[in-house]
């Protein structure tokens, strides 16, 4: 049976309105604004040099101390952003590269300061170089959630995931993943997906299918920060045929391989997207162009909105896209400066833009900022290689095997 029997594709004439100026405010917001990301980036160093990495300060040892933490997550309270639930991802650079010691204390600090009634729940991304038993019994001591970064078996992953001596990193990274299974931690991998992959879907699909992890995350090669160009920029026919095969054998597979855009695609097609009504206009709820729903904060506690990546970036035209810093404001008092206000208009531009030109807005709700200005130079626009990689293919493939599977049942409305 077909998981989609009717998709309904939004009237591009409707809304319109959002991209006038306008003073932030959250109560124009339904429901009410909330924070349900919260990315602190706890030092910018990573272990490893990824040839794709866009981390512009990779070499830069700084940590975050525990009282930043706590700061971020008292600052959501004290502006009324800290609903019943929140997640909270260490990220960027490794975030193993912190002493161990550092997440017992911030982690007891930020339920301190999350109080009783929200619900915290940590999780982490990581190369896995670096886990070892007593990592793995710090995950388990507080239910974090780990993704390991894998680009599928050896003669792929050690192409561009080297170490800082330029030798591969898969077989370390395996032996952290070993660590992982032999304390029965539960993990998913976020795979990117190079030129080089293109051509071995299958090889890809065996690895993971046999790696055990929960769902795999295909990330493409994308032009970002100080990484300029995408390798898979022109080879987007290779990238469809790539990822058809994954779903093909993600469907094949009886569930061994989950994978993830290929899920996404199916929730959305057949739930869509919430809405979030702001001053009477209905959007489909995307997180990244909706202010303070993700938060960023550095490790020294600078902050940022909407994009994670664009905290730290700069571009001609809007400066830092650093918001504050948490030791001198709070996040609602950030949105009443200039910066805010040009940022926000700008993605609220691009918004408009994707509602107007786009047919899959209903179920994109405006993509994401940071690959607009990366590769259109421009936040106000709309379609990227990133829209047509992660959002517009997955989609096509899962209404074709939809079609192809009951033909007639499936209907576009336009
Ligand atoms: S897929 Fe791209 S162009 Fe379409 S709504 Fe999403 S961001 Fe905008």
């Amino acid at each position: 049976m077909p998981t989609v029997a009717t998709v309904r594709w939004t009237d591009r004439r409707a809304g319109g309105r959002a991209d006038a100026p306008v003073a932030f405010d959250p109560a124009d917001f339904q429901p009410g604004l909330a924070t349900r990301l919260l990315v602190l980036q706890p030092t910018p160093f990573c272990n490893i040099r990824c040839d794709y990495c866009y981390l512009p300060d990779r070499d830069d040892k700084s940590r975050m101390a525990p009282a930043i933490a706590r700061l971020a997550v008292r600052r959501l309270a004290e502006d009324g952003l800290l609903g019943d639930r929140l997640t909270v991802i260490w990220h960027a650079g490794e975030p193993l590269a912190m002493p161990l010691g550092f997440y017992d204390e911030a982690i007891a600090a930020i339920g301190e300061a999350a109080g009783a009634h929200c619900a915290v729940t940590h999780a982490l991304q990581t190369n896995a170089m670096l886990i070892d038993d007593d990592w793995c019994r710090l995950f388990l001591r507080h239910g974090v959630r780990v993704g390991v970064s894998l680009d599928g078996p050896a003669f792929l992953h050690d192409a561009h995931r080297l170490s800082r001596r330029g030798h591969g990193t898969h077989a370390r990274a395996m032996r952290g993943v070993e660590r992982l299974r032999a304390h029965g931690i539960a993990f998913h991998a976020i795979a990117v997906v190079t030129a080089q992959a293109l051509a071995h879907a299958d090889a890809v699909a065996d690895f993971f299918e046999a790696l055990g992890a929960t769902e795999l995350g295909c990330n493409f090669d994308e032009a970002e920060g100080s990484h300029g160009e995408s390798s898979v920029a022109g080879r987007e026919d290779s990238h469809l045929a790539f990822l058809a095969r994954l779903f093909e054998r993600a469907v094949a597979g009886g569930g061994r391989l989950q994978v993830r855009e290929r899920s996404q695609a199916l929730r959305r097609l057949a739930g869509g997207m919430p809405p979030l009504r702001w001053r009477g206009i209905d959007y489909p709820d995307n997180a990244q162009v909706q202010p303070f729903a993700i938060v960023n904060v550095a490790w020294n506690g600078d902050f940022g909105s909407f994009s994670p990546e664009l905290l730290g970036f700069t571009a001609p035209g809007h400066g830092s896209f650093t918001l504050g810093n948490l030791t001198q404001t709070g996040y609602l008092d950030s949105a009443r400066g200039e910066p805010f206000e040009r940022l926000w208009a700008a993605i609220r531009r691009g918004t408009e833009a994707c509602r107007r030109t786009c047919r899959y807005f209903d179920f994109c709700g405006g993509g994401a900022p940071v690959n607009k200005l990366c590769e259109n130079g421009d936040l106000a626009s709309a379609e990227t290689l990133y829209c047509r990689s992660m959002v517009q293919r997955p989609i096509e493939l899962v209404l074709a095997r939809a079609e192809a599977a009951a033909p007639g049942r499936l209907q576009r409305q336009a």
